[in-house]
């Protein structure tokens, strides 16, 4: 899961980072408006966290743009502004969620967990994928009775997968989730390939038939 941390006090940003990281996200931080809006075009959150006084503006701008876009990311207002005007606006744009500084970095973390669930999986603990019982919390999979031991990225992956059903994934996007690196070059992807090997062998050893599909020179599709 990717995070886009916009905010200018880079104490706070970088231990939101670092708390975030040790839940396995994905975190980049942005520290002006230009440089979100950079990575934003580039690149999709599952959701980014945004404050809203910057250096070069309101961020109010950058969540108006992100919706006029139609952008999938889901976006959650941390802001000391503290003041229902601002709180309002921002949800009226289109925000998900809106966090008062100071906050607790574990509320934070539940705010961000449920909104990805929200948005992604309809509000479930258990994913329920033909065979394939995923619970979000404790990262088990269960393909009937057989557990499924993954790596991390490996499961990360089955969820991006999972989550985007029936929707084509490229190479790239891949490589980014599993890399963390906001880049779009790499010189190679079999890391990718190695990934996706080792995931589909286990899945398909513990009994689940294959849902994912090769489009070859493009990249890969969860198909039911
Ligand atoms: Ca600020």
């Amino acid at each position: 899961m990717k995070v886009l941390i916009v905010e200018d006090e880079p104490g706070l940003a970088n231990t939101i980072a670092a708390y975030l990281s040790a839940d396995n996200y994905q975190c980049e931080i942005a520290s002006t408006i230009s440089d979100a809006r950079n990575r934003i075009e580039s690149f999709t959150y599952d959701c980014i966290l945004l404050d809203l006084m910057l250096p070069d503006g309101n961020g109010l701008t950058l969540l108006s743009e992100i919706k006029d876009d139609a952008r999938l990311d889901g976006v959650i207002i941390i802001s000391a502004k503290g003041e229902l005007e601002d709180k309002i606006k921002g949800l009226k744009l289109g925000a998900d969620d809106y966090l008062s500084k100071p906050f607790h970095l574990p509320e934070l973390a539940a705010r961000i967990h449920s909104l990805i669930r929200r948005r992604q999986f309809a509000n479930a603990d258990i994913l329920h994928f033909g065979e394939l019982n995923i619970n979000l919390n404790t990262r088990t999979i269960l393909v009937a009775q057989n557990e499924v031991v993954l790596t991390p990225k490996e499961f990360d992956v089955l969820i991006y997968f999972i989550g985007n059903k029936n929707r084509v994934l490229s190479k790239n996007s891949l490589a980014e989730r599993l890399s963390g690196d906001a880049i779009d070059v790499f010189d190679s992807y079999d890391f990718v390939y190695a990934h996706i090997k080792n995931l589909k062998k286990k899945l398909q050893d513990a009994g689940c038939p294959n849902y994912l599909k090769t489009l070859y020179g493009i990249g890969y599709k969860w198909q039911e």
